[in-house]
């Protein structure tokens, strides 16, 4: 029930987990974390407490400077490791809290169009649709934009691309996000309180924003794509 990502320039696996931590307090029942590493998605999850995952990693690290986390509390499907997030196909990795409420009509869409699912999760569609059209030659932003209006429900995402090491791309509508801005990073958090070891300069998202960020920033877009400003605050949440 909480999602943070880093596009930085040190290793980040370390601080979201960290991040993670600081979002326990909202409940869930298993986490996972994917980095980006020369042009690879690495995948690392596990059911129920995070000193799960933290065991995970240990065994198993995951480098990069870019990623995404989550600790999920499942909706659709058991709470189990192949359920949790994130999801990835060979292209993407993404994490999600809400619910995808066409999810039904999606999946059997994407079935018939030969897509292969692993989960039980009403996400895992979503991962699907933006790959399908990243793997027909769209960037990243056309990608997002083209899906976002096919999902009804609610939703806060956070979404990596394997040919895209340098960005990562947030969605809102029915859930909080947030974006961070430090120094040559940016930040997605579900809120101001899973970020503050990493910056207190937020700005909230509004319903219906998407934003691409990179290291030196983010653009926002409203739910007509149209590019906005959203302001910049001082959170107060400590570290
Ligand atoms: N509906 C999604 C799932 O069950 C996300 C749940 C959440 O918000 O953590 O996997």
């Amino acid at each position: 029930c909480g999602i943070i990502g880093i596009v930085g320039h040190e290793e980040v696996a370390d601080r979201l987990v960290d991040g993670l931590k600081r979002m326990e307090y909202r409940g869930y029942d298993s986490a996972g974390v994917c980095t980006l590493s020369d042009n690879q998605l690495i995948r690392r999850r596990a059911e129920g407490k995070l000193a799960n995952l933290v065991k995970e990693l240990a065994g198993n690290p995951a480098h990069g400077t870019v990623g995404i986390a989550h600790t999920r509390w499942a909706t659709h499907g058991a709470p189990t490791t192949s359920n949790a997030h994130p999801h990835a196909t060979g292209e993407v990795a993404l994490v999600h809290n809400g619910i995808i409420e066409n999810f039904r009509a999606l999946r059997e869409e994407l079935v018939a169009r030969g897509r292969v699912f692993e989960s039980e999760t009403d996400t895992e569609v979503v991962a699907h649709l933006v790959s399908e059209q990243v793997e027909a030659g769209n960037s990243p932003e056309d990608a997002v934009r083209a899906v976002l209006p096919r999902l009804r429900g609610a939703f806060a995402l956070a979404i990596a691309f394997r040919q895209h090491p340098d960005l990562l791309i947030g969605a809102r509508l029915g859930s909080p996000l947030v974006v961070g801005y430090g120094d040559g990073e940016t930040y997605l958090g579900s809120d101001a309180l899973a970020l503050a070891p990493l910056t207190q300069k937020i700005s909230y998202l509004e319903e219906g924003d998407w934003v691409v960020l990179t290291r030196d920033g983010a653009r926002v877009y409203d739910s007509h794509n149209n590019p906005v400003t959203r302001e910049v605050t001082t959170s107060g949440a400590s570290a």
